[in-house]
């Protein structure tokens, strides 16, 4: 069965044809299906906005597509920067602007998860299902380590930041690993 992924990140592309592949799905990205759409975010939820992804690809594939929606929400900003998180600042100063706001708060007032959405629209059945995984974490003092992307190197997780992790270290534990997961379930039982 073919499944089209509403992204064309080949980090999460890479993530979903992992899993998704073993349970016998075709697995292609936006731009393999030949689509090119950049949908706009204007949900005002995680859930919202992966699953207007997800309809938007879907309405122009007829094909079974999923979409996720991720973001970083620390409790000391009230939940900042969560849907806005790709969009918080320019590329190089997301995690430098959330390190500035929290200075002098202590570490246990720096709370923090990361979210993921995923929405699952079937060619067949078309009725949009949402699975979200969250993690559970705190901001760091500084950066630390070299792996993963975007806020990975301030979000911490015991004593190690995400970027300390290795890929296989952070999917066992990630909001992304965990939607990923039930998605799985999900598809397993369609
Ligand atoms: P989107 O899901 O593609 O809209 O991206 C959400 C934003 O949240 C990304 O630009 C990242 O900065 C951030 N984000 C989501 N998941 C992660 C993660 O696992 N590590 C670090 N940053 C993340």
């Amino acid at each position: 069965m073919k499944l089209i992924i509403a992204s064309n990140n080949s980090g999460k592309i890479r993530e979903f044809k992992q899993l998704l592949e073993p349970l016998g799905y075709e697995v292609l990205s936006q731009s393999e299906a030949g689509i090119c759409i950049d949908v706009e975010e204007t949900g005002n939820t995680f859930e919202e906005n992966a699953r207007l992804k997800a309809e938007a690809v879907y309405k122009l594939s007829g094909f079974s597509v999923i979409a996720d929606d991720s973001g970083l929400e620390v409790d000391y900003l009230g939940g900042e920067p969560g849907i806005y998180s790709a969009r918080y600042a320019p590329e190089g100063g997301r995690k430098k602007k959330i390190l500035e706001k929290l200075e002098g708060v202590p570490v246990a007032q720096r709370a923090a998860r990361f979210v993921c959405c995923i929405c699952y629209i079937d060619g067949e059945n078309p009725i949009p299902e949402t699975v979200t995984g969250v993690c559970g974490g705190y901001i760091g003092f500084e950066e630390r380590g070299d792996n993963g992307f975007g806020y990975d190197p301030i979000f911490m997780i015991g004593d190690k930041s995400f970027a300390e992790l290795s890929d296989f270290e952070k999917n066992a534990v990630s909001h992304r690993g965990a939607a990923l997961r039930k998605l799985a379930e999900m598809l397993g039982a369609v």
